[in-house]
């Protein structure tokens, strides 16, 4: 269990930060970032995660957020004046639950491995929590939610329905590092001893493993682009990249002659083993390397007609960009090269640093390198439980291509 912070009295404090002239503007059109050059005053000696009122330089009130030293200075949660407490989070929550039923999420029989709150996409900056049957897993990315993750896990069970019994936080890699927290992953309610289970998704079966496993245990946002793929597997050779524990390998194995599923993780191989048989049980159609994706690629023979690159994200910042860029020209370039011709790429870019432009160039430009001629059949993005804001086009972080590859 984790230590209450010196900082936890701060919490119902809140501080008051005035703008500099002009910079009103991107809060007006309710992008929920306010970058510290933006400010030109913070009231007394603020503590990392301490809400903040952001108010113009004329002194009108502006938004409600959670306060950082970083270069994002407030993560603005509410555009309306509030009382940040236990009713105001219950809303925010209820919302959440809410958009999701009407996207047909929540309550699905055949999948129960989905996001209930995506951070900014549902005004809750800072904040992830998903859903593996009875279990949330909660990710906080600013102090300000860890500060009141209790609180907000203690509203779980009634925002669901009572589909909740148990919250793991799961926040040690992904609060800020200068913060000084001391987080460590565990049962914040409901402690069941479970460190993981086995999900459904469209009626496949995975095992999630939320303690050792990457982000919250599972990649619940390729759900939709899953569900594509297996519409094209049919008869061809599948090849895997960047697989993980083989979520697309098991929609693959519906019908596919072969599939080979590539991670550099021999535990996420493991896994994806286990996950192949959880659902086909001993099946010579698929096996799994443990190994490096590029060396994998260009020591290989032609023999795949389907490749899916699902790497990690390339760039985590923005100076990070043009290396990244070139990471998916190489590595598109690599797989597109061998391709069988009338074989497809199902390719991805999960970096929010990447545009969607930035991204088909990089493969545009491998394609044209390679001299193949490539249609679009498809163009993905995020499935409805990780919503993105119109007012941040930012959280539009994850791209895909599906190409036919003459
Ligand atoms: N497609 C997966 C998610 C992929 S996440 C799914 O649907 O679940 C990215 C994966 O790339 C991680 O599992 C990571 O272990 C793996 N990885 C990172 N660098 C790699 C490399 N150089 N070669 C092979 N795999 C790599």
């Amino acid at each position: 269990m984790t230590t209450k912070p010196a900082s936890m009295t701060s919490v119902t404090r809140t501080i008051r930060i005035t703008l500099r002239k002009g910079k009103e503007q991107s809060v007006k059109r309710f992008h929920p970032w306010i970058f510290s050059g933006a400010v030109a005053s913070v009231s007394g000696e603020p503590v990392e995660g301490d809400v903040a009122e952001v108010f113009a330089s004329d002194n009108t009130y502006l938004a409600t957020g959670h306060w950082a030293p970083g270069s994002i200075a407030v993560r603005i949660f509410s555009f309306s004046r509030c009382t940040p407490d236990r009713e105001f989070f219950r809303k925010k929550l209820m919302d959440a639950m809410n958009y999701r039923i009407s996207a047909g999420i929540a309550g699905k029989s055949d999948t129960n491995a989905w996001r209930l709150v995506h951070g900014e996409g549902d005004g809750l900056p800072g904040l992830v929590i998903d859903l593996y049957g009875n279990v949330a897993v909660l990710q906080a990315h600013t102090a300000g939610f860890w500060h009141i993750r209790e609180m907000i896990a203690g509203l779980l069970p009634e925002v669901t329905g009572g589909l909740v019994h148990s919250v793991y936080d799961k926040s040690e890699g992904t609060l800020p590092f200068m913060a000084k927290l001391n987080p460590s992953n565990g049962y914040i309610m409901g402690a069941n001893g479970e460190t993981g289970t086995v999900v459904s998704e469209n009626g496949f079966r995975f095992r999630v493993d939320w303690e050792k496993g990457q982000k919250t245990g599972f990649f619940i946002d390729q759900r939709d682009s899953r569900s594509l793929l297996r519409q094209y597997c049919n008869g061809r050779s599948v090849l895997n990249m960047f697989g993980y524990t083989g979520g697309f390998s098991v929609y693959a194995m519906s019908n596919a002659a072969l599939v080979h599923t590539v991670d550099s993780s021999a535990t996420a191989t493991a896994t994806a083993d286990e996950n192949v048989y959880l659902n086909f049980g001993s099946d010579p159609r698929h096996r799994s390397f443990a190994t490096d994706a590029f060396s994998f690629l260009s020591s290989m023979e032609s023999e795949y007609d389907l490749i899916i690159l699902d790497p990690p994200a390339f760039a985590k910042h923005h100076n990070a960009l043009n290396q990244a860029l070139q990471g998916y020209r190489r590595l598109n370039a690599l797989a597109l090269k061998k391709i069988k011709p009338g074989g497809l790429l199902f390719t991805f870019s999960c970096s929010q640093v990447v545009s969607r432009d930035d991204f088909r160039r990089s493969v545009f430009v491998a394609a044209a390198n390679t001299g193949r001629n490539v249609r679009i059949l498809h163009q993905t993005g995020q499935p409805p439980d990780h919503p993105v804001s119109i007012y941040h086009p930012e959280s539009e972080y994850l791209k895909g291509l599906m190409l036919y590859v003459e």
